[in-house]
């Protein structure tokens, strides 16, 4: 079973999803995306992903030209179109065709497109073992020029923590706002433990608002785990008693040593392990 694509309001293959070079989304990355998950067919948190797109579409004044709803239908449309059951969307909305210059109003109609395709996962070991990262020197964007609240088509910032994390050879790293305080990590937002407390950096740090983040901030909350939201350091992570990662395609993924520290026990932690069962238990149940 392939993908399909939902560009200009039909389903097509793949490679029949053409866009023109023109496409300021190409020329400037002048759009805004989402990461979507589905499980046993039915699309975990659509409502809430489509709100954060349609705000960051809103925060660069892109008129996406569809209602929430429509952008629903669309997706779970073409969701259905493939004949998966557990797949990964992903939503993007450029600015649309304009000409070399960078000014948006000569833009014609933003572009719409849903890519709906098989998802790939980090391997099952590491989610038993736990996974090691390092800290980036990349700087995470700073709020006032380029909100990290935007999932904007410009990831560049995040790519060049990722190509050190590449260097390093580890699967993440960790990225630092401009006053060194811990954000989050390339594509996923970061948890500690400490003492039985539940804690992840704050908005104001300069982070995604991740969807799985405060999915997981609630599930902990309804298992009586204490939650918090303190700015972050470093030796936060480095002495904490368990480290985790979320997000939509990592999920919950243990994080067990940080620039050569060994984090905890050097395992996955019980609490870790205790959200990441409930995590599996709500998505299954949609
Ligand atoms: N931070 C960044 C920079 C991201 O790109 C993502 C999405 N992959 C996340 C955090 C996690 O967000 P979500 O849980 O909504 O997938």
């Amino acid at each position: 079973m392939g993908g399909k694509v939902w560009i200009n309001g039909t389903i097509v293959e793949p490679e029949k999803a053409l866009v023109n070079v023109y496409d300021h989304g190409l020329l400037y990355g002048d759009g805004v995306f989402e990461g979507i998950r589905a499980y046993a067919g039915k699309v975990f948190k659509l409502r809430e992903h489509l709100e954060r797109l349609l705000e960051s579409a809103h925060s660069i004044a892109l008129d996406v030209g569809m209602s929430r709803d429509a952008l629903a239908k669309a997706t779970e449309e073409t969701v259905r179109a493939t004949g998966k059951k557990d797949c990964y969307i992903r939503l993007v909305v450029t600015r649309g065709v304009g000409n070399l210059g960078l000014d948006p109003r000569k833009c014609s109609k933003p572009q719409v497109i849903i890519i709906v395709d098989d998802i790939s996962l980090y391997p099952p070991e590491m989610y038993e073992r736990g996974m090691e990262v390092v800290t980036a020197a990349t700087v995470r964007n700073i709020t006032n020029a380029l909100s990290p609240r935007i999932k904007s088509l410009n990831y560049l910032n995040n790519i060049l923590a990722k190509i050190e994390a590449n260097r390093a050879g580890v699967p993440e790293a960790i990225m630092l706002n401009a006053a060194g305080e811990v954000c989050e990590c390339t594509a996923d937002n970061i948890f500690l433990v400490k003492r039985g407390v539940l804690s992840t950096p704050p908005i104001h740090s300069g982070i995604l608002e991740g969807v799985t983040r405060n999915t997981v901030m609630d599930l902990a909350r309804e298992a009586g785990i204490e939650v918090r939201e303190p700015t972050v350091t470093r030796h936060d992570v480095y002495i904490a008693d368990e480290c985790f990662l979320t997000g939509t395609g990592a999920e919950i993924i243990p994080v067990v040593k940080a620039d050569d520290r060994v984090i905890g026990t050097g395992t996955p932690g019980p609490i870790t392990r205790q959200l990441r069962e409930r995590y599996h238990a709500l998505v299954r149940q949609g």
